[in-house]
């Protein structure tokens, strides 16, 4: 595979969730400029019991922004951040060094066959992509599940071909989506945020669209298991699980 890098990425740190914000403690809110400004707050909880409550805070970078950022003042581009959001200035009022923000740069590749001899590519590295949909994660625990599944139903040799029928549907629908609503949310088109904020965000509240762009950020829209090879759950031919063998 060769994967093809994404135009922006963005800068990813951790503050303390603050006091006296308004922001939903339950939410992702982000705010743009068209698709080449864009910040966010992610709550994320706790990493320990008692401790803090904290937030992954972002700013999206062209990809090869980092080192211009890095030779700003902070200062800069706080005042730049609050301009676009004030509701973010508690967030990166935290950071005070330019070391606690992380640079992720994104791409989008798909291995077409996600296995050789004694390996097998699972997550990110079987196909990776932008995270506009937010289904990295599920889509690599879903593609660990597959294996399950794939190596309690007949040899090992052919539990990858098995997983990746059972997932390519899924795997081909989440990669092309991304590829399509990416450039809206993180791109220097002019044309494709106003269509996104004119016209597709109204059009999200009229049925029956809203159930469908629920099911999209479910992981829900094709099934996620195919080809005879399912735990049973909607969306795939039931197969009876097997006891794991012995390797
Ligand atoms: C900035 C950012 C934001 C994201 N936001 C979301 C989101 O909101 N929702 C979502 O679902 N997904 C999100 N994703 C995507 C998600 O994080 C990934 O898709 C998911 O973590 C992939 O899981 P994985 O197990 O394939 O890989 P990883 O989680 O990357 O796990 C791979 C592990 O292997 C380890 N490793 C690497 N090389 C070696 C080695 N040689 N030896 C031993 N260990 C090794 C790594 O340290 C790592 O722990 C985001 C990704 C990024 C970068």
């Amino acid at each position: 595979m060769r994967a093809a890098p994404l135009p922006y990425g963005a800068i990813w740190g951790t503050v303390r969730w603050p006091e006296g914000t308004d922001l939903p403690r339950d939410e992702l809110r982000q705010r743009y400029r068209r698709a080449d400004r864009m910040a966010g707050v992610l709550p994320i909880g706790r990493t320990e019991a008692g401790g803090p409550e904290l937030a992954a805070v972002f700013w999206s970078l062209p990809r090869d922004g980092h080192a211009d950022w890095l030779a700003r003042p902070l200062a800069d581009w706080r005042e730049e951040a609050e301009a676009l959001w004030p509701a973010i200035a508690p967030f990166v009022a935290q950071v005070e060094d330019h070391g606690q923000m992380t640079m992720a740069r994104y791409a989008h590749g798909t291995l077409w066959r996600p296995w050789s001899e004694g390996v097998i590519h699972l997550g990110d590295a079987w196909h990776r992509t932008s995270p506009q949909l937010g289904q990295g994660a599920n889509m690599a625990l879903l593609d660990a599940h597959a294996l399950c599944l794939a190596l309690r139903a007949g040899p090992a040799e052919e539990a990858g071909r098995r997983m990746l029928n059972a997932r390519r549907l899924h795997v081909l629908a989440y990669q092309g989506m991304s590829r399509l609503f990416t450039p809206q949310y993180q791109s220097d088109s002019r044309l494709l945020p106003w269509l996104r904020d004119r016209v597709l965000m109204p059009l999200s509240r009229v049925p029956p669209l809203p159930p469908v762009l629920g099911a999209l950020v479910r992981g829900g829209v094709v099934p996620p298991l195919l080809a005879g090879l399912s735990d049973g759950r909607p969306g795939g031919a039931a197969v009876e699980p097997r006891e794991p063998r012995e390797a």
